[in-house]
C-alpha cells in the first residue's frame, strides 16, 4: 500500500471511530511503528488529525462532533465546479488541508476538483451510484462515459463494489477504471475541449446566470 493510500485510509477510519491507538494502526496496516509515526506527523502537519498520548484522534470540528457526512447537511452545499446542488446518488465530497469540506454534484466535477486543487485535497468520498453510500474515492470503481449521463458530461459514475460496477458497465456501456483512470480520462477530455474545465458544466452555469 502506498503511503498516500494508507494516510487517506487512516483519516477516514479515524473519522469513524474518533481515536486510534498506535498498536491498532500498526496491526491494521502491517507496517512499523516508525512508519505510522511518519504518517501521523505528516497528517498533523496537514491538519488532518491530532496526536494524543499513544495514538491519534480525529480533529474536533467547531461543533465538537465528528464530521457529519450526512446527505442532509451536504446537500445544502453547491457544487464547487458548476454550482449545481448535489444528488445523493452522485455526491462527491472533498476535505481540504485547511479542514474545509467541499461538495461536487457528481464524480465528474469531483475529479475535476482534484485536477484543480491538486495536493490541497486530503480526503475524498464518493457516493455509490446504486446505494448512495459514501466511500473512499481512491478505492472506488469508476464507470466513465456510459450511454446514460445523469449529471455532467462526459459522465463518470462511482461504485463501491467492483462487481456492481462491472454489471452496470455491461448494461450501459462505458469504460471501467479506478481513481487514476478517471483522473487521466478527465485530463484528456479537458485538454480536448476546454482547459478551463468541463464544457458542459461551464455552459450550464453561464445559462443560469
Ligand atoms: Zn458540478
Ligand atoms: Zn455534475
Amino acid at each position: 500500500m502506498k503511503s498516500t493510500e494508507r494516510r487517506e485510509k487512516l483519516v477516514s477510519w479515524l473519522e469513524k471511530v474518533g481515536t486510534l491507538s498506535l498498536s491498532e494502526m500498526v496491526d491494521y496496516f502491517g507496517v512499523s511503528k516508525m512508519t505510522i509515526h511518519r504518517d501521523l506527523d505528516w497528517l498533523v502537519q496537514n491538519k488532518a488529525l491530532k496526536r494524543i498520548h499513544g495514538g491519534a484522534a480525529c480533529i474536533e470540528r467547531p461543533s465538537g462532533q465528528l464530521p457529519d457526512n450526512s446527505f442532509d447537511r451536504l446537500s445544502l452545499l453547491k457544487c464547487l465546479i458548476c454550482n449545481r446542488p448535489p444528488s445523493q446518488q452522485l455526491l462527491y465530497t472533498i476535505t481540504l488541508r485547511n479542514g474545509e469540506q467541499k461538495v461536487a454534484c457528481c464524480p465528474h466535477c469531483g475529479i475535476s476538483a482534484h485536477l484543480m486543487l491538486g495536493d490541497q485535497v486530503v480526503t475524498a468520498l464518493t457516493a455509490d451510484f446504486l446505494s448512495g453510500r459514501l466511500h473512499s474515492a481512491q478505492h472506488s470503481y469508476y464507470v466513465m462515459e456510459g450511454v446514460v449521463a445523469y449529471c455532467c458530461k462526459p459522465s463518470i459514475l462511482t461504485f463501491d463494489d467492483e462487481e456492481m460496477a462491472l454489471r452496470f458497465q455491461k448494461g450501459f456501456g462505458g469504460t471501467l477504471g479506478r481513481f487514476n483512470d478517471a483522473i487521466a480520462f478527465l485530463k484528456k477530455d479537458m485538454s480536448l475541449h476546454n482547459p478551463e474545465g468541463c464544457p458542459h458544466c461551464s455552459s450550464l452555469s453561464r445559462k443560469e446566470e
